[in-house]
């Protein structure tokens, strides 16, 4: 007989784990109580960058006399936007379902908890239906926190989920949360229109990122005239008399705005599940234990994706989901790389776009880590003046005495697509020299990663 693997939760933790497992010959069963694909494709990564994509396009047209062009000033079509992006997500979904159902995977729309350690039960709508299983991997992902001082009624007080698009685009919204959700939502409204404030608890935006990187997305804010609040933690928010928002400030300043965005972070999605009595040590809504293989305390039980509390990235959720599905298949004995969240690559989609993986300047420094560290512009290469696009930089970190890449950092156009280059070198151990003796296309960008490892 298979294993039967049982996933509750279909995002890209569950979607890849099940699709993988299936291949490897497992019995799967995924019990999803919505799209498929999960919220990364409802509401999260997929919707904003669509949306983020729209607002790129009206910058381009804006910015289209440097390119010689004469156009007529566009406006934004919130009914067109919000067809787009269903559409976008409905075929994704469609992709989804179909690549589960080509591999055998047994999908049951309902909401699923375990009854034991060994059985899920689904609830979906017309009863309850049970399935045993040898081994269950939970990844019903996260949602947004809510601050105890807002009440978000999805008309003027929204979370990340309300905003694709909202009802009306926001004349005057205020942001509230700088990091990578945070300054993402102020691209994309600032870009469609929208007069923006962004609070910001720190003093700068992106507080955990290279002060250099954070400095050229602040240059760039100021440049659309979105009003930065620094050093002010958001404490209370009233409705103003014209039915808009009066956000108030720890130190006394207020933000008024026609909107409210929370942009504050998540929490795990892990209650109602039965984790704990099926035995699984939890710490309040986080699981206490998990191995590196994703396991807790209860061997044959995996967590993966954002409710596992490791790092809340789709691409992340996918490979945690990949190497949970050879673990339960007993593949790890053949391949032994465990997931280094470290060599993770990820990106920030704002403009110029912020890219980085591995170790970066600022913490190598921190650390005393002796590093060499190589920067070239993009304005150095053809192809940046070409698209009349000159900002921005690669960084290179590697280590000095044998050249092995550690990471790297890239502010540009593209960024988000070069940075997989950094990220296959410093995953797979390359030098510095295997990237200068690559021959790339020119004009490219790229020429700016072969530069910066010369
Ligand atoms: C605004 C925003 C933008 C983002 N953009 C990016 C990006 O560009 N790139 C990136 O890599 N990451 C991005 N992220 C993060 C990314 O969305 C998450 O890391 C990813 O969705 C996590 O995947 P997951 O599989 O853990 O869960 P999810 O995608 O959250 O899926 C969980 C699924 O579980 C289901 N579920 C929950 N409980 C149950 C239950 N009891 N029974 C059945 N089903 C259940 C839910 O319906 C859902 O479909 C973004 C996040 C936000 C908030």
């Amino acid at each position: 007989m298979s294993l039967r693997f049982v996933i509750i939760g279909g995002g890209p933790a569950g979607t890849q784990a099940a699709t993988h497992a299936a291949r490897l010959g497992a019995e799967v069963t995924l019990v999803e109580r919505d799209i498929v694909g999960g919220a990364a494709h409802l509401w999260d990564c997929v919707p904003s960058k669509a949306m983020i994509a729209t607002g790129d396009a009206l910058d381009a047209v804006r910015g289209a006399e440097g390119m010689g062009l004469r156009v007529a000033p566009a406006s934004v079509d919130l009914d067109g936007v919000r067809a787009r992006i269903t559409g976008i997500t409905d075929r994704i979904e469609q992709q989804n379902r179909r690549l589960l159902e080509s591999q055998g995977v047994r999908l049951v729309r309902g909401t699923g908890r375990l009854a034991d350690a060994h059985t899920v039960v689904a609830d979906t709508g017309d009863g309850e239906q049970s399935f045993p299983a040898d081994a269950v991997m939970i990844s019903t992902g996260s949602r947004p926190r809510i601050p105890e001082w807002a009440v978000p009624d999805g008309d003027r007080v929204l979370t990340t989920r309300d905003a694709y698009p909202p009802a009306e685009l926001p004349e005057r919204l205020v942001v509230v949360g700088s990091g990578v959700t945070g300054v993402e939502f102020v691209h994309m409204f600032s870009s469609l229109g929208s007069e923006v404030t962004l609070i910001v608890s720190r003093q700068q935006v992106l507080p955990a990122k290279d002060p250099e990187v954070a400095a050229v997305l602040e240059d760039d804010f100021l440049r659309r005239g979105v009003r930065l609040f620094k050093g002010a933690r958001a404490v209370g928010l009233d409705r103003g008399a014209d039915g808009g928002v009066v956000v108030r400030c720890d130190d006394g300043r207020v933000a008024e705005g026609s909107h409210c965005l929370l942009a504050i972070g998540s929490l795990p999605n892990s209650e109602g599940l039965g984790l704990e009595a099926a035995g699984v040590l939890m710490d309040g809504p986080w699981v206490r234990e998990l191995d590196h293989h994703m396991r807790t305390n209860v061997p044959h039980v995996y967590v993966a994706g954002d409710v596992s509390g490791k790092l809340p990235l789709s691409s992340v959720a996918s490979m945690q989901g990949r190497k949970i599905a050879e673990h339960v298949m007993g593949l790890h004995k053949v391949d032994h790389r465990h997931l280094d969240y470290e060599k993770a690559a990820s990106a920030i989609f704002t403009d110029p776009e912020i890219a980085d993986v591995g170790l970066a300047e600022a913490d190598a420094f921190a650390e005393g880590r002796k590093v060499r560290v190589t920067k070239v512009p993009f304005a150095s290469t053809a192809k940046a003046l070409i698209d009349d696009d000159p900002r921005g930089f690669v960084k290179i970190v590697s280590d000095p005495a044998t050249g092995v890449i550690l990471g790297g950092s890239i502010v540009g156009h593209h960024a988000a697509e070069l940075i997989s280059v950094i990220a296959v070198a410093v995953t797979n151990g390359l030098r510095v020299s295997d990237l200068a003796e690559s021959i790339f296309v020119h004009p490219a960008l790229a020429e700016a990663l072969s530069d910066a490892a010369e």
